[in-house]
């Protein structure tokens, strides 16, 4: 009974509103076409009039003017409420008796028409019942419930006027009641006419609604492809692009898909404002759009990480021309406010074969390239290939892991030497695979698979377990250590799993970081996640740490970035120092690092110290502090404990601020001003610790 009820409710409600939505329509439409109605009624009173029935003239007339003055008050009342206000059930009823009464008197004129015995009598009612009929349906055909309401009563007025019709005796009717017919007819079709007129301006209407619509449409759907700054599309917009673009070469060679990554564009934006970087970042859009030509696409995908596809690109030769022709063309100057800006580009290509038009995987692969192209490449371009792809088996991983909890890869030490004095300050660790069969792998061999595998915490933390561990038992042996360095390469740094490690680690062991350098490379300062890593690097540096820039000069950092960064030392890279007493140019570009360490306040290492002479010269040069094979190369702990109680005791672990341990000479040489924003012509000729390519 209860479900009966609900239903009932329910089915009530549904009705209610219906009509009400009805009737907010016909109220609508019913104001617009009340000059019309009472232009039509006036035309069949005065026909009526004509006719001899004076009498039914006047009732019509006067129910016509009652029901329209009645429609008037609703009417006001209607807009009185306003769009947002709901109908009430009365308004909606008021409304539909007053129409109703409206169209008893409208199908009345051919009722009373039809019995009179004049043929043209007779046939205008039946025109104008009909009329009204078709207007009725025609105007309310949105409107259902309220049409049928209304065609009905019509039909039956119809044909009652079909019988009073056919009761009427038809005399010959004079040509004036002919002529009146013709002119009823007349006004009838004018009225067409202008009905006519309403719906095309109605239609014009819609179309111009249409087209609004339309644009906005278009508009939206632009402005979620594009990026609203440079205009460029989007990376889900690329990839649509790509397909089409691949689809249109069907058949076509090769296409290439670059992702290109800005290099020193952050430090634009930070020392010459955001319309600078912005000004850069239209720019370098401009000249991709025009490196793209008609058949490629250009895209920025990321803060300054563009995309850029081409068809037709049948080889790695071709793709690493293009790449280079890309470099070239984004690194030259770009002027704004009278300054010249320059930013460098890293290049990834992927290749993909006619018909692949998987651009997500594409991008992934020239993202990785991008990333070799950035680490190692001299000229900041890396195309996808194999090599890319994992070369290491789950077995691998496992016997790496082993070797990591097993212990049997281990830090051995090498000595940090005072030049002034010649002492030990402290050491480098740097990790050695001991084999179960006693062969000893250098990290150059097994680096490459940690990166691979993703290891990188593992390492870390394994390393400065270890070296805590080292140094806790040097200690109770009674010997200082100073210092000790651990190697933290960007690929580890980048690795949120490493960040929190090392600050669990400080967070336990709480002099841990205290006696500790933390190695990092220049690569951190322009990382993708820059901003986060530095983070990192000044809560280590918070907690005691000393940060060392490692491989100082052969990175592709500027000195604007170093500004960035709060670090300690400056690791000066062997392969200058190994060019000290050959090559001149290696001599000032020592002596202006040596430089750059003392404006920045910090202290210098010199790395890869073999002779005499390069000893002689770093000395000259003011350099306090080095590392080479001429002190000592890296040893097991047992053999650095030996050597420790052979030379004495060293002093006390050195904290911040580091004060270099000898004066340096004032800033003189090329690397004193600002330096260059690409690496040094000085590259190492080894692989770098992140499996270089
Ligand atoms: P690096 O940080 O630049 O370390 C110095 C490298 O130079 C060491 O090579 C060291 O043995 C070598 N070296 C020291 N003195 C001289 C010298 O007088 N002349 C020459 N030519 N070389 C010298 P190693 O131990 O093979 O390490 C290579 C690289 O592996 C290191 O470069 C470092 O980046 C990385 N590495 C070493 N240990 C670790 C580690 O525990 N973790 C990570 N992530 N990387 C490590
Ligand atoms: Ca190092």
């Amino acid at each position: 009974m209860q479900v009966t009820n609900d239903g009932k409710r329910a089915l009530r409600d549904r009705l209610a509103d219906r009509l009400r939505h009805e009737a907010r329509i016909i109220i609508h439409v019913t104001w617009r076409d009340l000059p019309k109605r009472l232009a039509v009624t006036t035309l069949m009173v005065g026909l009526m009039v004509y006719a001899d029935r004076v009498g039914a003239a006047l009732a019509v007339g006067a129910v016509i003017v009652a029901s329209e003055s009645l429609f008037v008050l609703i009417y006001r009342h209607f807009r009185s409420l306003g769009t947002e206000r709901e109908l009430s059930t009365r308004l909606v009823l008021a409304n539909w008796i007053n129409n109703s009464l409206s169209t008893f008197a409208f199908c009345a004129p051919s009722v009373v028409l039809a019995s009179v015995p004049s043929l043209p009598m007779t046939i205008a009612a039946l025109t104008w019942i009909y009329g009204v009929l078709v207007h009725i349906t025609n105007t309310f055909v949105a409107m259902p419930i309220y049409n049928r309401s209304q065609v009905i009563p019509c039909y039956l007025a119809l044909l009652v006027t079909i019988a009073v019709a056919a009761h009427v005796e038809h005399a010959p009717a004079p040509l004036r009641d002919w002529w009146l017919l013709v002119a009823f007819v007349a006004v009838y079709a004018s009225n067409t006419v202008q009905t006519m007129t309403m719906q095309r301006d109605t239609l014009a209407a819609l179309d111009r609604a249409r087209d609004e619509a339309q644009a906005r449409l278009r508009e939206l759907e632009r402005l979620a492809r594009h990026d609203s700054l440079t205009g460029l599309p989007n990376r889900p917009a690329f990839e649509a692009d790509f397909v089409r673009m691949q689809a249109a070469h069907r058949g076509g060679g090769s296409s290439a898909v670059m992702v290109i990554d800005l290099d020193g564009f952050k430090p634009i934006n930070d020392s010459y404002g955001h319309s600078a970087g912005d000004h850069v970042l239209r720019e370098i859009s401009a000249r991709l759009t025009r490196l793209a030509g008609e058949r490629g696409i250009a895209a920025r995908i990321g803060g300054d990480e563009f995309a850029l596809a081409r068809p037709d690109v049948p080889d790695r030769e071709t793709a690493l021309a293009m790449g280079r022709c890309v470099v070239r063309e984004l690194e030259r100057t770009i002027e704004h406010g009278g300054i010249d800006l320059g930013v460098g580009a890293s290049v990834g290509v992927a290749l993909a074969r006619p018909g692949d038009r998987d651009a997500q995987r594409l991008i992934a692969e020239a993202d990785q390239a991008m990333y070799r192209a950035k680490s190692a490449a001299a000229e900041g371009i890396a195309v996808f290939d194999e090599s890319f792809a994992p070369r290491l088996s789950l077995d691998d991983k496992r016997r790496l892991l082993r070797a990591l909890s097993e212990g049997e890869i281990r830090p051995h030490y090498q000595p940090k030497v005072s030049l002034a004095t010649g002492r030990i300050i402290g050491f480098e660790a740097l990790a050695r695979w001991r084999r179960p069969d006693g062969r000893i792998e250098m990290p150059d061999s097994f680096l490459p698979q940690i990166d691979e595998l993703g290891l990188h915490r593992e390492l870390v933390e394994s390393m400065a377990v270890q070296v805590i561990g080292d140094l806790a038992r040097l200690r109770a042996a009674g010997l200082g250590a100073g210092r000790v360095a651990l190697n933290l390469p960007e690929a580890a740094l980048a690795t949120s799993g490493v960040r929190a490690m090392l600050i669990d680690l400080a967070e336990t062991v709480p002099d841990a970081m205290s006696n500790l350098t933390l190695e990092i490379t220049e690569d951190v300062l322009i990382s993708r996640s820059g901003s986060q890593l530095q983070d990192s690097i000044a809560a280590f540096r918070g907690r005691g740490a000393l940060i060392s820039l490692d491989d100082f000069g052969t990175g592709f950092a500027s000195f604007q970035h170093l500004r960035q960064l709060e670090f300690d030392e400056l690791k000066i890279d062997r392969s200058f120092v190994a060019g000290l007493c050959v090559d001149d140019t290696a001599a000032v570009l020592v002596e202006g690092f040596i430089s750059i360490a003392r404006g920045l306040g910090v202290s210098v290492v010199a790395d890869g110290v073999e002779t005499r002479a390069q000893e002689a010269r770093l000395k000259a040069l003011g350099c306090p502090t080095a590392q080479g094979y001429r002190y000592g190369a890296a040893l097991p702990l047992a053999e650095t404990e030996m050597r420790l109680l052979a030379e004495g005791p060293i002093g006390a672990v050195p904290t911040r601020p580091v004060t270099p341990p000898e004066a340096l000479p004032p800033p003189a040489g090329p690397g004193a001003g600002d330096g260059p924003r690409r690496a040094l012509p000085y590259r190492r000729s080894g692989s770098r610790q992140t499996g270089g390519g």
